[in-house]
């Protein structure tokens, strides 16, 4: 008896752990909700736009909601206690060579491990079997090609390491001050998850306002197409080239970025923050805003493939 009630206590435990750090400091695993909500405002007005039949067939499925809601968008990082096995990533090492797609696993020395790429082919798979699955199983296999989607087009949501063991402070950043004022550190991971996007966005900016801006900007035209392996290597060059140092390769722009460690490449990481230089958020804002409207008008395309027949 009290065996079990000292195991009730330790799942919830478990279970409250993760919400209770959430709630005190950003979490390094996923954009947060807003990144998350303008992919899916980005793709439902294109489908609005250009597959309004499509847009039906979603909306049957979401009810009341809307694929920009931030419940649902962000709704596969809050079960992800209950999908243990679900990675919201492909870890391409940053410093290595990239494995083949057909790898069986993105994650070397966890085979169990179905990363995002695979995910979202197989929730593409059960959307579009409309006969062999419930209406509920579609829209929980909706709302995790939505998340998906977006986490594989967030830079470290491509690479090994993912930065959340690199301790960094920008000065002034938007993680960087305590309730108090004080100066303190934040990780890489973060940043880019959170603070670029907010200090964009400001205390009033809402996803509603930044689709708006994405979608409305005619001269943001990022490339469509590939598969979700190619969009977690774009992410994973996209780290080389501008998150992480290359010990073999000195780039011009050194200064705005820090060194691999941490998660599996066995590099211990510094105890000290690298501070990077102040303008760190905003000048790595065109790139965010780029990849948030790839991930919205291709998350239209996977829809759209799914959901114009079905079976
Ligand atoms: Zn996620």
């Amino acid at each position: 008896m009290i065996r079990q009630t000292i195991l009730k206590r330790l799942r919830l435990a478990a279970c409250l752990l993760p919400l209770a750090v959430m709630s005190v400091a950003t979490p390094a695993h996923a954009w947060t909700r807003t990144p998350h909500a303008v992919v899916g405002w980005i793709a439902e007005a294109e489908l609005k736009k250009d597959n309004p039949a499509v847009w039906q067939k979603v909306k049957a499925l979401l009810g009341d909601g809307e694929l920009y809601d931030e419940a649902v968008a962000k709704w596969a990082d809050d079960v992800r206690t209950s999908y243990p096995n679900l990675a919201h990533s492909v870890r391409i090492p940053v410093l290595g060579t990239v494995p083949l797609a057909s790898d069986p696993a993105c994650i070397a020395d966890s085979p169990q491990t179905i990363c995002a790429d695979k995910a979202i082919a197989q929730y593409s798979a059960i959307l579009h079997d409309a006969s062999g699955h419930s209406a509920a199983e579609r829209l929980d296999a909706l709302k995790f090609i939505l998340h998906l989607v977006g986490d594989l087009h967030q830079p470290l949501h491509g690479t090994e390491p993912g930065g959340a063991q690199t301790k960094v402070i920008i000065p002034g950043g938007i993680l960087n001050v305590d309730a108090g004022g004080n100066a303190i550190a934040t990780d890489i991971h973060s940043v880019w998850d959170y603070a670029i996007v907010k200090r964009h966005l400001g205390n009033d900016g809402t996803a509603n306002t930044l689709g708006w801006e994405l979608w409305g900007n005619t001269s943001l035209n990022p490339p469509v197409g590939g598969t979700a392996r190619d969009w977690a290597v774009e992410s994973r060059d996209l780290a080389k080239k501008y998150i992480f140092l290359d010990p073999v390769t000195p780039s011009s722009n050194d200064a705005y970025k820090v060194a691999a460690c941490g998660g599996r490449t066995g590099i211990v990481c510094p105890s000290t923050a690298k501070v990077l230089p102040a303008d760190y958020e905003t000048r790595n804002y065109y790139l965010v805003s780029y990849r948030l409207k790839q991930a919205g008008l291709r998350l239209a395309d996977v829809l759209v493939n799914a959901l114009t027949t079905t079976i």
